[in-house]
């Protein structure tokens, strides 16, 4: 059912956790692919993953900032130079912060998750959608949250990011519906990748497994997400398969979002 030959997408954080899974799923489907990342060594591991996994496959990274408009501009360019075009985009890299209550959330630490998160996805999607209009067609999956559609605690920056990703692909969702163009996000909860390791780490330091085991124990399926799970629902939302889901936002999170 799902497909990418002769399919581009594009990645960004494709040197780790979702990004990487979601690049190896895609992959194996028989996608070209570009991976986007600040970290070189991430990037390179990624693709010996991928390569093991679909030893044909064509995989081209490229060291950016998502931060920096003029890198965004030239990651979509060098897609579009090197394979002609962008059927998939995986609008993903993005940091946590360091976690607090609102009064002591460090200034410069809001701008910081706000700079990765909102604006790098604002950036990546302005670029893609001038790509993916002139086409006609194309996939876009942001990353967000359940901590996009839910109240956290101690996240200011990221909370205020990822509910900024909910209204991004809600608003340009419905403007290019009209160009073929789909447009959703995904609210993963936890799912164990480095990221989350570093967030149980910052709440319990060398305890950080136990914390981990605690922190399920209230989710439905009492289990952390795997990345795989997460890159199996991007490879959907980003193939031929599900055009009409547009402008949406996808749980992947046990039921969790739904507890109370
Ligand atoms: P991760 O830390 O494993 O991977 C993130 C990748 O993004 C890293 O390779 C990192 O180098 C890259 N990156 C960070 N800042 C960047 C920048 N400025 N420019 C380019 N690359 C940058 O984290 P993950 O868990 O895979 O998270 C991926 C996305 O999923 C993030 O947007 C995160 O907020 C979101 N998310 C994760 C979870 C989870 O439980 N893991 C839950 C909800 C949302």
């Amino acid at each position: 059912m799902i497909d990418f030959t002769d399919k581009v997408v594009l990645i960004t954080g494709g040197g780790s956790g979702l990004g990487r899974a979601a690049a190896l799923a895609i992959a194996k489907q028989g996608a070209k692919l570009v991976l986007v990342d600040m970290n070189k060594e991430a990037l390179e591991e990624s693709k010996t993953e991928i390569l093991e996994a679909a030893q044909n496959a064509a995989v081209e990274l490229v060291e950016a900032n998502v931060t920096n408009e003029e890198e965004v501009q030239k990651y979509v360019q060098f897609t579009v130079d090197t394979f002609g075009k962008i059927d998939g985009f995986f609008n993903n890299a993005g940091i946590e912060g360091k976690q607090n209550l609102t009064e002591d959330y460090g200034s410069d630490e809001f701008q910081k998750v706000i700079s990765v998160n909102l604006n790098g996805v604002f950036y990546g999607m302005k670029y893609v959608l001038k790509v993916m209009k002139k086409q006609g067609y194309g996939s876009i999956v942001n990353t967000a949250s359940v901590g996009g559609i839910r109240g956290v605690g101690n996240q200011s920056g990221y909370a205020a990011s990822k509910h900024g990703v909910v209204g991004l692909t809600r608003n340009s969702g419905i403007e290019y519906g009209q160009y073929g163009i789909s447009i959703n996000a995904i609210a993963p909860g936890a799912i164990m990748t480095p990221m989350v390791e570093g967030s149980l780490k910052q709440m319990a330091g060398d305890n950080w497994e136990a914390a981990g085991q605690e922190f399920v124990s209230v989710n439905p399926m009492k289990r952390f997400g795997k990345p795989e799970e997460v890159g199996n629902l991007v490879a959907f939302l980003l193939s031929d398969s599900s055009r009409f889901i547009n402008a949406t936002v996808v749980n992947i999170d046990g039921g969790q979002s739904y507890k109370y």
